[in-house]
């Protein structure tokens, strides 16, 4: 599954949104198997209304989504790089994340200390940016020697080597010039080593502007400041204001539209981080659906049907014959599998298909 990194400067608000966010996903998972790992952790069920519906066509036993885990990542203050407050112990906590998830303070509140003194969002990115910078610049320039040194080798070894000399190098122009190491532009061919190099500022960010209860459905001055530094730098940021979210975690389900539409919003900020998340990381969803359970699968987008099999089991991948496919659509106006066959609309795919958001997939593979 995916794994969010949850940053941002002291008394911004992460926890109370941490918590509001784990404890709202536990209820609308109430029919879910659904656990909370530890403290700093929550791995949350990602909510998907057209999994009720295929569920209750198939006469499915049980539903089962699919899974982000959040981590709490606290600590991370002005000179961190340099092991002030949790200093590497929490770096390392972020070195494995898909995407980071950075948490804004966009209120105002005389009665909540602000670490630096005023409330200005962009100051408190760019303090955060700027160590996670300086933890990856040092963990680079540590691997100049050794990785030089491979590279003069010969073999396989020495060629990866090589290869992973040349994204450090290019990763080190960008952060001595203040920039991050997602910026480095590379290949597709080049994700997974540059994946492996750890970095801190290579994940994705989406920024979570924690706005005031009358600021939550318009965003605010400070919001909009992030939202257009957000655009600058290919990023999205999201107005959610953390304790409107703790008053709906404590709502039972019946009452929260009704709670939602009194202050102006249409969605719960779970659901709202949680699409945006999907659109930051190209990410879509495909559904295998039987009587034993309906389930999804979260793949890249792009990703074709014997890749997005593997996600399943590696099997799947490695003997792939072909994917019975329908759109989720198709499946629910037509009543399920076999009306969907009946009408023509179960098409049988083959290992280019690109897999669409909202497929119901049935893969045919050797052993
Ligand atoms: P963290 O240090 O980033 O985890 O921040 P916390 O979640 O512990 O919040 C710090 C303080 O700010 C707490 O007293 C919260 O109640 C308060 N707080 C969080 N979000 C908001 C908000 O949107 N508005 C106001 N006024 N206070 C907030």
């Amino acid at each position: 599954g995916f794994k969010c990194g949850i940053v941002g400067l002291p008394n911004v608000g992460k926890s109370t949104l941490f918590n509001a966010l784990t404890q709202t996903a536990a209820a609308q998972a109430a029919n879910y198997p659904f656990c909370t790992i530890e403290p700093n952790v929550g791995e949350i069920a990602v909510p998907d209304p057209r999994m009720e519906k295929l569920a209750s066509i198939a006469k499915s036993e049980q539903i089962i989504p699919t899974r982000i885990t959040f981590v709490d990542i606290a600590g991370l203050v002005r000179g961190a790089s340099k092991g002030e407050g949790l200093g590497n112990k929490f770096l390392a906590n972020i070195r494995e994340v898909d995407a980071i998830v950075h948490v804004v303070r966009c209120f105002e509140d005389s009665d909540v200390t602000h670490v630096e003194g005023k409330v200005d969002p962009i100051a408190d990115i760019e303090t955060i940016e700027t160590e996670l910078m300086l933890a990856d610049l040092e963990s680079l320039e540590k691997r100049v020697d050794n990785l030089e040194k491979k590279a003069k080798g010969s073999g396989e070894d020495a060629k990866v080597a090589k290869e992973m000399l040349d994204l450090v190098k290019r990763s080190l122009v960008l952060l001595r010039d203040g920039k991050p190491a997602r910026m480095v532009e590379r290949k597709p061919e080049e994700e997974k080593l540059f994946h492996s190099l750890g970095l801190l500022t290579s994940a994705p960010v989406l920024y979570a502007c924690n706005v005031d209860e009358g600021a939550a459905a318009t965003g605010n001055e400070f919001s909009k400041r992030v939202e257009a530094r957000a655009k600058e730098e290919g990023a999205v940021s999201v107005v959610i204001s953390a304790k409107i979210e703790s008053e709906i975690a404590t709502l039972p389900a019946e009452e929260r539209a009704e709670y939602l539409e009194a202050v102006g919003l249409k969605e719960t900020g779970l659901d709202r981080l949680i699409r945006a998340g999907y659109a930051l990381l190209h990410l879509v969803t495909y559904f295998t659906v039987g009587p034993k359970e309906t389930r999804a699968w979260t793949i890249t987008k792009g990703t074709k049907a014997p890749q997005a099999a593997g996600v399943i089991h590696t099997d799947f991948e490695k003997g792939f014959i072909r994917a019975e496919t329908i759109s989720c659509d198709d499946y629910v106006a037509l009543n399920g599998e076999a009306g969907a066959r009946d009408a023509g609309k179960m098409r049988l795919e083959g290992k280019d298909y690109v897999v669409a958001d909202g497929d119901v997939m049935h893969f045919r593979f050797a052993n």
